[in-house]
């Protein structure tokens, strides 16, 4: 049984860790990953105090600081979560099937990149199907590889593949490439890059190991294959919030809809970071909602063992006026 069961590992999750074991709660942080949204982040230039630093390497600095006051920290997935409500505890189930139970919950699950939703795609994720190409643009070295995608995220990866790749398809919907005109044009200057207009991907082909697409030119209705070895899905991020559905109010977004105090609709349940419906999403503003969160649950839990919970400095302040 956990004081706190916090659910992703990225920069929310963490910091939410660290805030609550320097209260001496027993704190498990369970993600997915290492570092979340981090990962796809080369360098983040506008956390205060820190000039320049790369993303995993700001979330790992948060994960050791957590784990010196002893948090604890799980790689898996959660699958299900269940709230009987009242002073039950939060169930906490991974995709492994292991059963965690805790008395407060934070949710930090952020948010995670749009699939294709196409045949081939899941059976072939981490196979030649990428969502990330800061992470994997160097394994595609003289290949022929193709970003799906047209915005200003879908423009920066495929900057990125340009300096690899052998030959470097872009597909777009339309006849249009709608990324900054700036990153355009460094873009399209490139003689190994190439815009395929209207076409829309029908599936990804490959055994154990992505060898091609079928795609639709939308304007004729004519299918084609087309052969690549790597395929860069860069459509955006979604949050993805099945495991709290029905459990937790959202937004229409399946954003977790939040309090100023990070509490949700759930006593004990409390969310932080990209995933809420805070609306800006940055790395120190996760870190922020985190710290809020954190000492709310806190509270939450001390008020619930009968104790006085945390004062807030200001209701302090305002007393001494
Ligand atoms: C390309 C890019 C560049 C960026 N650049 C900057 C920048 O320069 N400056 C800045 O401030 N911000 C930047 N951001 C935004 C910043 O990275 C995010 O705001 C921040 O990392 C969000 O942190 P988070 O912890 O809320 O969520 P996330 O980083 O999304 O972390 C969520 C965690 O939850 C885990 N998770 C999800 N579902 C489950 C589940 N079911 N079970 C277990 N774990 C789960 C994930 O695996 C992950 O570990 C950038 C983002 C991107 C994508």
């Amino acid at each position: 049984m956990y004081d706190v069961i916090i659910v992703g590992a990225g920069v929310a999750g963490f910091t939410a860790a660290l805030f609550a074991a320097r209260r001496g709660l027993k704190v498990l942080v369970i993600g997915k990953d290492l570092g979340g949204q981090a990962n796809y982040t080369d360098l983040i230039e506008n956390y205060p105090g820190l000039e320049q630093i790369g993303g995993l390497e700001l979330v790992k600095k948060i994960r050791a600081q957590a784990q010196n006051y002893g948090a604890e920290f799980v790689i898996s997935e959660v699958s299900k979560i269940s709230a009987k409500g009242g002073n039950l505890p939060f169930f906490v189930v991974s995709a492994y099937g292991s059963q965690y139970k805790a008395q407060g919950l934070i949710l930090a699950y952020g948010k995670t990149p749009r699939d294709l939703g196409v045949p081939g795609e899941n059976e072939l994720k981490g196979r030649g199907v990428s969502y990330c190409a800061n992470c994997d643009a160097p394994l595609y070295k003289n290949k022929t590889v193709a970003v799906v995608g047209v915005g200003d995220i879908a423009a920066d990866a495929a900057l990125m593949l340009s300096k690899y790749a052998k030959k470097l398809y872009i597909l777009s919907k339309t006849d249009k490439f709608n990324a900054h005109p700036a990153l355009s044009k460094a873009l399209f200057g490139k003689a190994n890059v190439e815009l395929v207009i209207w076409s829309q991907v029908q599936q990804i082909l490959g055994e154990n190991q992505v060898s091609g697409m079928k795609i639709q030119d939308l304007k004729t209705g004519k299918i084609r294959e087309l052969a690549v070895e790597g395929i860069f899905v860069e459509l955006g991020y979604v949050i993805n919030s099945k495991i709290v559905q029905n459990v937790v109010e959202l937004d229409e977004q399946e954003q977790i809809v939040v309090n100023a105090d990070q509490s949700t609709s759930v006593p004990g349940m409390f969310a932080a970071g990209d995933a809420t419906s805070s609306l800006y999403k940055q790395a120190v503003i996760s870190a922020g909602e985190a710290a809020t969160a954190a000492l709310a649950a806190y509270d939450y839990l001390m008020r619930q063992k009968g104790g006085v919970g945390l004062t807030s400095d200001w209701t302090q302040i305002k007393k001494l006026k």
